[in-house]
């Protein structure tokens, strides 16, 4: 990250916590500073999803327990705080503009992480973003979401690891056009081998669409001799 991307960020951080903010979804005011972006209001209105929810027990999808949709991804389970919408949703997007997790957003997460399976978690490993992406955001969020975790339950933070090679190197080892078009398959690598070996990842990202990113991840961990990878992201789609 370069300075004046730095100074920008906690420049912005600054202004966000000196000025009350407002609820970027109604408007109204946010009542304290650990919910973020969002108004108590709207965060009730978020659907999180807590252990009574029924979910599938593989993908974390709720209102079932087997989707039927997950067979092929190939990472252990994969677990959210909520549903991809009002809070949660503008939680993440804010994510993507400032390195800073709110506390409420770092609770939800932090439950998450302590109930089964992704309680027998023993290292964090956030899914790398893009080098050119790295570039002109300044931060990769799922580092960011990884290390919030990571101190809240001292779990060893590891952002060294899993590494996403280039598009220009992927496409130099010869894909067919079927290939390029799935953007995620082959994007990954371990760069150490011996730091997963034997370990149950849990895996961070910010949002969880069709799982092909994370389980693209998770393919590689596994094949470095992870023993579990375990996902753990703000929301996810319905
Ligand atoms: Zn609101
Ligand atoms: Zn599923």
């Amino acid at each position: 990250m370069n300075l004046t991307r730095t100074a920008e960020i906690l420049y912005d951080s600054i202004l966000t916590l000196a000025y009350p903010q407002v609820c970027v979804i109604c408007r109204h005011s946010v009542e304290q500073s650990r919910l973020g972006v969002a108004c108590e209001t709207c965060w009730r209105e978020t659907r999180i999803l807590t252990d009574e929810e029924r979910i599938c027990l593989k993908c974390g999808l709720p209102d079932q327990e087997r989707c039927g949709r997950c067979e092929e991804l190939a990472f252990t389970a994969a677990r959210a705080a909520g549903i991809y919408e009002g809070a949660l949703r503008e939680s993440v997007l804010l994510l993507k503009r400032q390195p800073y997790v709110p506390r409420h957003v770092e609770s939800l997460l932090t439950d998450v992480v302590r109930r089964e399976p992704l309680s027998r978690s023993t290292r964090v490993v956030p899914a790398p973003l893009h080098p050119k992406r790295l570039k002109t955001r300044g931060f990769n969020q799922a580092s960011v979401i990884g290390q919030t975790v990571s101190k809240a339950l001292r779990l060893p933070l590891d952002e060294v690891s899993l590494v996403r090679v280039s598009t220009t190197e992927k496409y130099r080892t010869g894909m067919d056009t079927k290939g390029r078009r799935d953007t995620v398959a082959g994007a990954f690598r371990v760069a150490h081998p011996r730091l997963i070996a034997g370990e149950n990842i849990l895996l961070v990202d910010d949002v969880f669409t069709t799982g092909a990113t994370t389980s693209a991840c998770a393919e590689v961990l596994i094949a470095a001799g992870a023993e579990n990878v375990f996902v753990l992201t703000v929301a996810r789609a319905r």
